[in-house]
């Protein structure tokens, strides 16, 4: 069943002038961990903010539950959002943060306070209950505000970029936490983000935005291996694919496929002439930077070779490479689409 469903939804601003979103169909099934990716301005905290309520669509449906709310008020829509700044009461204790919805709603105080004491335990606050939001870290006052999401028991948990604001080794870690933390209660979960990594790491599917349109949507692995165009090609990955022109044609390849000749067990290859530029070694593996001469100008492409690749390159040389046929991609040069 789907539990959050977008229909042709349309958000334009400023007179029509800002296309925010653009036609935009899209479901999200019960207990689905679904990403929305794209670069900055691509659309995609409008699209959140039209799920919650927060934002009207100019034209399109939105339904919860097969219900349709466009129009309704977020607060009958059983979703929580939980954003960027986690909007902690400053001068409220985390207990009283955690039951402050509660109270909204008129439920009793033992009853509130237990609900409390329940989600703290399930996201490892339960020792910081009686602090205030300074006297806590990044992380903390992360789980401080999707502890206050979560005892309202929502259908739905719609998160905008909730860890941008925490270091890179805090996010990873919250990011784990996240994820098993949704596992264990399975509440659908729609999550914004710029950063593919934590995409690829988080989603059963990606929506990959752009222009205030779905590009692709798929399961990582899928969006990684077969990208539906160059931009998702190009957005994904990091170096990102590599993409040679020829005869019409871009051919793409990542850059872990792109391999000395002779490491490349398979027949069907496409072999590849590549002028060494620069080498940098990171975490084990040779990123190799080079141009290939094709028709015309010489194109940049890079390659990672890992540690286990010792072949001999010499910056200023041409080596020969190849990349097992399998791997390549091809897409259209004018429209960018992939080619099947
Ligand atoms: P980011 O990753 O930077 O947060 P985003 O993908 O979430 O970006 P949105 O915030 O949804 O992008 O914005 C999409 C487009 O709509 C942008 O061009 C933005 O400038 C425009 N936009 C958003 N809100 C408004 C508004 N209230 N009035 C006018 N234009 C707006």
């Amino acid at each position: 069943m789907a539990v959050v469903e977008v229909r042709k939804l349309v958000k334009h601003f400023d007179a029509g002038r800002v296309h925010a979103i653009d036609g935009v169909d899209l479901a999200a099934a019960d207990g689905e961990y679904l990403v929305l990716l794209g670069p900055s301005g691509c659309g995609k905290t409008t699209l959140l903010r039209m799920i919650a309520g927060l934002e009207q669509p100019t034209s399109g449906d939105v339904l919860i539950e097969n219900e349709v709310v466009t129009g309704f008020p977020p607060r009958v829509r059983k979703i929580a959002m939980v954003f960027q700044s986690y909007a902690l009461y400053p001068h409220k204790s985390v207990l009283a943060n955690i039951v402050f919805p509660l109270k909204a709603v008129g439920m009793g105080s033992a009853e509130r306070e237990a609900k409390a004491r329940w989600a703290a335990e399930l996201l490892g606050i339960q020792g910081l209950l009686g602090r205030k939001p300074r006297q806590l870290s990044g992380g903390e006052r992360q789980r401080v505000a999707l502890a206050r999401a979560l005892v309202r028991e929502p259908h739905v948990f719609l998160l905008d970029e909730p860890l941008s604001n925490l270091d890179a080794k805090l996010r990873a870690s919250a990011r784990d936490e996240l994820r098993r933390f949704q596992r264990e209660i399975g509440t659908t979960t729609i999550y914004v983000t710029h950063d593919q990594a934590e995409a690829m790491g988080l989603g059963d599917r990606i929506v990959v935005l752009d222009n205030g349109t779905v590009c692709q949507v798929g399961p990582p692995v899928e969006v990684y291996d077969d990208p539906a165009s160059t931009f998702v090609a190009t957005f994904i990955g990091s170096p990102p694919m590599n993409l040679v022109p020829r005869d019409g044609v871009l051919v793409g390849f990542r850059p872990e496929h792109l391999l000395p000749a002779g490491e490349v067990r398979a027949v069907d290859r496409v072999n590849v002439s590549l002028t060494v530029e620069r080498i940098e070694h990171l975490s084990g593996d040779r990123h190799v930077y080079g141009t290939v001469a094709r028709i015309g100008e010489p194109t940049r492409v890079v390659a990672r070779l890992p540690a286990t690749v010792d072949t001999e390159l010499v910056p200023g040389r041409t080596h020969d490479f190849a990349v097992d046929s399998a791997r390549v991609r091809f897409f259209d040069a004018d429209s960018g689409l992939r080619r099947s």
